[in-house]
Order: structure tokens, then C-alpha cells, then sequence
């Protein structure tokens, strides 16, 4: 028997005893009578602890732990230590709820959660963005009443929920969303959605590029193919043949160029980070990219550079020559005869820049901000006779942005265009340096 009953034990107890000893001493009567007394007085005692602990327990937290003695102060303790555990624990799991929902609204994707008859129980801010959901409002209110695109309500309805669907989502500017229910628990759904508006513009990229490609090199490959035929068929004099065969050639040498261009974009795109430790020497360079482009002028323009001593850049220097002598040639090809190209090296208050003038042709400006897509030209016939691909200033535009370099196109129809690339400070080198590593070297 544990202590606070043996307590309540011995009050029955010394009652018996007092009332016995009164029954004794003053007479049966009066000791029934103080038994009696006594019964009651410890009745009384119970049934006010018994009140007490009614009301603490209406309110535990608010009113204090009644005073108590025996048994009744035990209870009353281990109650109390069973309303802060409770209490505990309630803080505890509420916390972690806390926590898996601040985790879900932080998601970027969105989540709604399904109930069996797909009305919503909660959502995220991804999911109110994606599908112009109510955070407050929508709660209860069925998910194909508030998404209300045809396929949506398919794919719902159809329950086959292996694979996501692509949503053009109504809401936030037109976005692409991949979206995907996943069944859990009873009967409950998670609603995921994704945007992959990015990925969709790269796949649409992808496939526009394949096209231009396989269309670029069709159109030699069918004149290639064409002058082969005649040649096979037709009893040709030697001089026909000549020219059919140098016309041939003309068009090997344009899928050529076309393929070159394309592994040059295509090893800019995968080679690592050009270094910064790496000198190209920019006067050097300088002096082969006019000598290339005077060569493809053959003396039809007035050709001059302008080149400040002292500075080089940090760099991959194939990748430079590049996208130097890509801006050169064009502006050879797009300027007319007697025109003049002029070729600025110089520093700047940012940093370095290569500025390539010409009087030539021009650009109207609705092309300039497309000019460095790949196979954009604003004159097909005019870039093909003039052995261009298309992609040379993708080329400048990649090689440039793998150098934190940045291309300003400025032009004028008939009048002449401006093409400067822009070097920040930290791909600059100081002379100094190179004055010292020709003396270490
Ligand atoms: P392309 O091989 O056709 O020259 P680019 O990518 O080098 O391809 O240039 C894209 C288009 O930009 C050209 O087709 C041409 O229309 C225009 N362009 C480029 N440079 C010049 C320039 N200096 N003057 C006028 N137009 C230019």
C-alpha cells in the first residue's frame, strides 16, 4: 500500500479511535454522534478537493495547483505533470507542422493537397502562382472548378496518374507548367506543379536550330548533287566541266564553312571557363585580324586600326581572334566598295573595348537585338555571296560572354554600323606586367 493511501487509511483510523474512546468515556451515543462527525468532516474535506480539482481541470493552464494533503496532493501532482507533458508534446507536434508547412510554402513548385472528392485542403504560394489559386479562399472549394482548362479536368477525371501532363498555365504571364498528381495516404492527392517554361523555350530553341541546320545544308547539297548528275549524264566539253566543277567546289566549301562554324559554337559551349591568368597579346592579334581582313577586301576599302599600348587581356586568345576578326570580316563584307573599316583598340573607364566602325550597308534597328541568333541575317543573299553562315556573330556574342564581355551593336540603314565588344576591368592586364614577364621569361 503506497503512502498517501495509508494516510487516508489512518484518518479513518484516529476517527474510529476518538469516536471508540468517546463511546467509552461519555456513552455509546455520543460516540456513534463523533463517529458520525468525524465521517462527515472527512467527506466534506474530499468533496472540496474534488471541487477544486473540477476546477482546476475546467482551466489547467489558467488557475493555479489547488493546495492539497494525502492522496489528493498526489493526484493533483501527477495531473499536473501529465497537463505539462501533454502541453509539451502539443507544442512539439505543432512546431514540426509549422515547419513542414513553412517548408512546403517554400518550395519554388507548387503543392496542393487533394481531399478523395479533389477539393482543395491546402496549398503553397508556387501553387496560388501557378494556377491563380486563393491561399485563404479557395480552401474546400473543388480543384477543376478553380483550374479550368479542358485537359486538366481530362486528366483528372481519367485517375491514370503515372505520367505528369505540360499546362499552359492562365495565370502569371502564360507560364509552362509540368503538372502531376501523386495518390497518398487513404485517399488523399498531392497536386504538384512545376514551371518549366525555361525548359520548354530551350526544347523549342533545339528544335528550331536542328531545322535551320539540316535546311542550311540542304540547299549546297542539292546543288552539289544537282551538278553531279550532269556532270554524269551530260557528254560535257573540258571547259564546262571545269566550270561545273569549280561551282561544285563552291558549294563543298560552303558546307565547310557551315560545319566549322558549327563546331566552333559548339566547342565554345563546352569548353571550361577561359582562364584569367592567360595573356593574350592583343597587339599582336590586332595586326593579324587587319591583315585578314584587308586580305578579303583585296584592296576595295580603306582599312586603318588605332590601337592603345599598354594593357592586354586575360583570356582563351583562339576565342578573341575569333570574335575579333569575326566583327572585321563582316564589316568588309557588309560595307561596299571604297568604303572605309576602322578598328578601335582602347581603354575605357570600365575596362577595355574593341570598336569595329564601317561606312557600309547598315542595319535597320528592328534586327539588331535578333543579330547574334544563330542563322539570323537580315539579307540571306547578300550574307551567302558573301560566303557568310549566319552564325559569326553567335560566335562573337559566345566567345565575348565567356570573357564577361559584352557586345553594343549600334547602327545606321545606309549610313554605316558600330560593333563594340566591352572587356570588364578584370579581364584587363596591365602593361607592366607584361614588361615583366618578358624579362622573367
Ligand atoms: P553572316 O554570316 O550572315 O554575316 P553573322 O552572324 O556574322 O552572319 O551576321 C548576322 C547578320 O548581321 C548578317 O547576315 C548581316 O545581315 C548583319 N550584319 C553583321 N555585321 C554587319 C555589318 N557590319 N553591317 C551590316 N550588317 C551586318
Amino acid at each position: 500500500m503506497n503512502h498517501p493511501l495509508l494516510r487516508a487509511a489512518l484518518a479513518l483510523v484516529v476517527i474510529t479511535a476518538l469516536a471508540l474512546v468517546a463511546g467509552l468515556g461519555l456513552g455509546a451515543e455520543t460516540g456513534w454522534a463523533a463517529l458520525a462527525l468525524g465521517a462527515l468532516a472527512l467527506l466534506a474535506y474530499h468533496v472540496a478537493k474534488l471541487a477544486a480539482l473540477i476546477r482546476w481541470l475546467k482551466q489547467p493552464g489558467a488557475t493555479p495547483l489547488p493546495e492539497a494533503r494525502g492522496a489528493w496532493d498526489e493526484a493533483f501532482a501527477l495531473l499536473y505533470r501529465f497537463e505539462r507533458t501533454a502541453d509539451r508534446e502539443a507544442d512539439r507536434l505543432s512546431r514540426a507542422l509549422m515547419r513542414w508547412r513553412q517548408a512546403g510554402e517554400a518550395l519554388p513548385d507548387g503543392v496542393v493537397i487533394l481531399d478523395a472528392e479533389n477539393r482543395i485542403e491546402w496549398c503553397n504560394e508556387g501553387a496560388s502562382r501557378h494556377f491563380g489559386l486563393d491561399l485563404r479562399a479557395d480552401p474546400g472549394r473543388p480543384v477543376t472548378n478553380l483550374v479550368r482548362q479542358p485537359e486538366f479536368a481530362a486528366y483528372i477525371e481519367a485517375e491514370d496518374y503515372a505520367h505528369a501532363i505540360p499546362l499552359r498555365s492562365e495565370h502569371g504571364g502564360g507560364l509552362v507548367l509540368s503538372v502531376q498528381v501523386i495518390p497518398y495516404g487513404e485517399s488523399q492527392k498531392l497536386l504538384l506543379s512545376r514551371d518549366i517554361t525555361r525548359l520548354e523555350k530551350v526544347e523549342i530553341m533545339r528544335r528550331d536550330f536542328v531545322a535551320n541546320v539540316s535546311h542550311e545544308l540542304r540547299t549546297p547539297l542539292t546543288v552539289l548533287a544537282g551538278f553531279l548528275e550532269t556532270v554524269r549524264d551530260l557528254k560535257l566539253d573540258p571547259q564546262r566541266m571545269r566550270d561545273y566543277m569549280n561551282l561544285m567546289a563552291e558549294q563543298a566549301r560552303r558546307m565547310q564553312r557551315i560545319v566549322d562554324d558549327l563546331l566552333a559554337l559548339s566547342a565554345l559551349e563546352s569548353s571550361p571557363e577561359p582562364p584569367l591568368e592567360e595573356r593574350v597579346n592583343v597587339h599582336g592579334l590586332l595586326a593579324r585580324v587587319k591583315a585578314d581582313a584587308a586580305a578579303l577586301s583585296g584592296g576595295r576599302h580603306r582599312i586603318t586600326l588605332d590601337a592603345m599600348e599598354g594593357f592586354d587581356i586575360a583570356g582563351a586568345e583562339s576565342e578573341i581572334a575569333s570574335a575579333f576578326g569575326n566583327l572585321a570580316s563582316n564589316a568588309v563584307r557588309y560595307t561596299p566598295e571604297g568604303g572605309t573599316v576602322h578598328l578601335t583598340w582602347r581603354a575605357s573607364g570600365a575596362g577595355a573595348e574593341f570598336i569595329v566602325e564601317d561606312t557600309g550597308i547598315g542595319i535597320e534597328p528592328q534586327h539588331i537585338a535578333r543579330l547574334t541568333e544563330r542563322f539570323y541575317r537580315v539579307d540571306r543573299g547578300r550574307s551567302r555571296e558573301t560566303g557568310g553562315t549566319g552564325l559569326g556573330l553567335a560566335i562573337v556574342k559566345h566567345a565575348l560572354m565567356r570573357h564577361q564581355a559584352t557586345l553594343d551593336i549600334h547602327s545606321e540603314p545606309g549610313k554605316g554600323s558600330r560593333f563594340t565588344a566591352r572587356f570588364p576591368a578584370r579581364r584587363v592586364l596591365p602593361a607592366a606586367t607584361r614588361a615583366q614577364d618578358a624579362a622573367t621569361a
